[in-house]
């Protein structure tokens, strides 16, 4: 693995005067309603989520009853329906507000969409479908069938339903089974509701005053509108041939589609607040030869070195040896991962604050290696630490700026755009005309509609599980809560967390179709939580805290610090390999920590209390 850089004493730049630099930078950048900067693309903007992609079919409401309903149809849901077929589980819905499988891949079909971590260690199940991806990182549409060819594998579109959103989950104590009301008035009852409907699903756009007065065209990228622009995914956006864009945003979408649209445009605009990293992409097709050499349970050995090296952990090699591993060490700064404890954290801090120092000065060059333009150089470049912001890996965009046709706008002393008028985008006093407006400006970050209230979750007594929540998350190994029997989450809060999310959601299945398999076997009533292994989990989330507030104080503002007000995390800090190896040691044991006794007889009072 890459070693970290050994601190020198003859550093050729100055420490203090990059951190005064980064400081300057980030407060440019500082919005003090932080996230309530946004609005959602929602009620009246609901226009912008309107499916681009499948028609609307009518159907009749549903009213039956199945053993499992998974709420969402991305790789989370996928993995777990499909490892609760290997379980043996015949009787399972999948329900999805989209109108396919694929979750994020059914959305984001932007041009230049890819997955920027490698697909080998990134597209699930490949040994079980028996499939080997084309590209070392894969175009969107290669993943988006592959979600498809999960769930024809597993034959999880039997009792499948799309374009149907869950409204509410009511417990039913008498039943024991959940009912889940739908918007398209289905009302469902389900021994078991696993709660898979993504992380970074609800597009959100700025708040800019101003925004509905633009008479031009508009949309967000996780909605492509290609009758507007002309082409596919691959570019050749024909469409855009007399058309002047705006493009705003220049987080991981932006970095893909902005060389499409500026190949494709008249003139484009590119509108941007805070520059990413732009490290090497190198991508290439897959080498048949390399291919052919791989032996059975190869691909979770490839997911098992990749999550080991990125979460800090000490391995032997570097299967995949690619940006992601190179940089590993400055990762653990989001994931507040394990690392090498044997140094005194001062040290360790003062090590990688100087890796951070050399690696961003790296990217700061390869900017000045490829633009032209000194001054538009100049504004591209990214003055923060490395994990502050995704990092992004491009072979294209920064040539883009060397277009005739392209202008960068720099928007950063404004806090971004400043306002729309009926056909501008207007940056401080400068107006811009454009036909049309592309908002690549991400994603709201929560869990399953219920951090946000959007999916109200009743549970036992009528509770809701924001209530039981109000003063922070509570889980068992962020799988399910106490009050709230038979329903799980597929998440990222309170377990491990890591860039390589697939692989994370693939134990998590794994865990929750394991507990599931184990009450069947067993007759648990149900599966829920006790209140002290409840207690015992957020204690332990909270005794092994690593005090990372600095860290994301000093950051430029963005999604990983909450806009500059974020300064903890609720993940499990060891980080997402100890995670992996607790909750399968776990599993060892009776899991009597979640499964009801089968019959009254065998419950304790106090058991009885506990669980009540
Ligand atoms: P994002 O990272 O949240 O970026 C949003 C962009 O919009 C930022 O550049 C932001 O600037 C800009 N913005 C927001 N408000 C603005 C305003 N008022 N004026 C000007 N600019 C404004 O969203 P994203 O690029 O869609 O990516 C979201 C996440 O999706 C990624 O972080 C990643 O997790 C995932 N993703 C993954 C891949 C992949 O290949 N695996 C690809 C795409 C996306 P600031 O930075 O200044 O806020």
């Amino acid at each position: 693995m890459p070693e970290a850089t050994t601190p020198s004493a003859d550093l050729d730049f100055d420490a203090d005067a990059l951190r005064g630099k980064y400081r300057h930078e980030r407060d440019r950048r500082i919005r003090p309603e932080g996230n309530a900067q946004y609005q959602r693309a929602a009620g009246k903007f609901g226009y912008y989520m309107h499916d681009p992609y499948t028609e609307r079919a009518e159907r009749e409401p549903l009213t039956d009853r199945v053993e499992i309903l998974v709420i969402g149809g991305g790789f989370g849901g996928l993995l777990a329906g499909a490892r609760l077929r290997e379980a043996g589980v015949e009787s399972i819905r999948m329900m999805d507000e989209a109108g396919d499988f694929g979750g994020t891949w059914y959305w984001n079909r932007y041009p230049g969409i890819h997955c920027d971590i490698e697909s080998y260690v990134y597209m699930p199940l490949l040994e079980e479908i028996g499939y080997v991806p084309k590209w070392r990182y894969a175009p969107g549409e290669e993943i988006r069938q592959h979600a498809v060819a999960i769930a024809e594998h597993y034959s999880l579109y039997r009792d499948a339903v799309f374009h149907t959103r869950a409204t509410d989950f009511t417990w039913d104590e008498e039943a024991v089974e959940w009912t889940v009301r739908t918007d398209r008035g289905d009302v469902i009852r389900a021994r078991y509701v696993i709660a898979s409907s993504g992380t970074l699903t609800q597009a959100k756009l700025p708040g800019i005053p101003g925004i509905e007065d633009f008479r031009g065209h508009t949309f967000h990228t996780s909605r492509w509108d290609y009758e507007y622009t002309g082409g596919s995914p691959d570019g050749g956006l024909t469409g855009l041939a007399d058309k002047r864009i705006a493009v705003v945003g220049t987080g991981a979408t932006g970095l893909q589609a902005i060389p499409h649209v500026a190949e494709g445009a008249q003139h484009l605009f590119v509108m941007q607040r805070t520059p990413s990293t732009v490290d090497v992409r190198d991508n290439r097709p897959t080498d048949p030869e390399w291919a052919a050499t791989l032996q059975p349970g190869w691909q979770r050995e490839r997911m098992d070195n990749f999550l080991a090296i990125i979460s800090g952990e000490n391995a032997a090699e570097d299967l995949v040896r690619d940006g992601w591993t190179a940089n590993a060490r400055l990762q653990r700064k989001m994931m507040t991962g394990a690392l090498d404890t044997s140094l005194d954290p001062a040290e360790r801090e003062r090590r990688d604050e100087l890796a951070d120092f050399v690696t961003m000065n790296k990217m700061r060059e390869r900017i000045d290696e490829v633009v032209d333009d000194p001054t538009t150089a100049e504004a591209l470049k990214p003055w923060y630490r490395y994990m502050c912001k995704r990092p992004g890996f491009s072979d294209l965009y920064l040539p883009t700026f060397n277009r005739p046709n392209v202008t960068l706008v720099d928007t950063a002393d404004h806090g971004g755009i400043t306002r729309m008028t009926e056909n501008a985008v207007v940056v401080g006093a400068a107006e811009y005309e454009v036909d049309c407006v592309i908002f690549a400006t991400g994603f709201e970050v929560g869990i399953s509609g219920v951090l946000s209230g959007t999916l109200p979750v009743y549970g036992r007594n009528g509770r809701t599980l924001l209530e039981t929540w109000a003063q922070g998350p509570r889980s068992l190994h962020g799988f399910y809560s106490h009050g709230f029997p038979n329903l799980f989450h597929l998440a990222s809060i309170q377990n491990g967390n890591s860039v390589n999310i697939s692989h994370v959601l693939q134990d998590q299945a794994t865990h929750i179709a394991a507990v599931i398999a184990m009450a069947g076997k067993t007759g648990a009533k149900w599966v829920e939580p006790t209140v002290e292994a409840e207690q015992a989990w957020c204690d332990t989330i909270a005794h092994k805290a690593v005090d990372n507030s600095a860290f994301l104080t000093e950051c430029t503002p963005g999604y990983y610090n909450g806009e500059g007000t974020r300064t903890s995390s609720s993940s499990f800090a060891p980080g997402p390999v100890a995670f992996h190896r607790l909750i399968s040691k776990w599993r060892e044991g009776d899991m009597s920590d979640v499964l009801a006794p089968a019959s009254d007889d065998e419950v304790s009072p106090s058991d009885h209390r506990q669980r009540r």
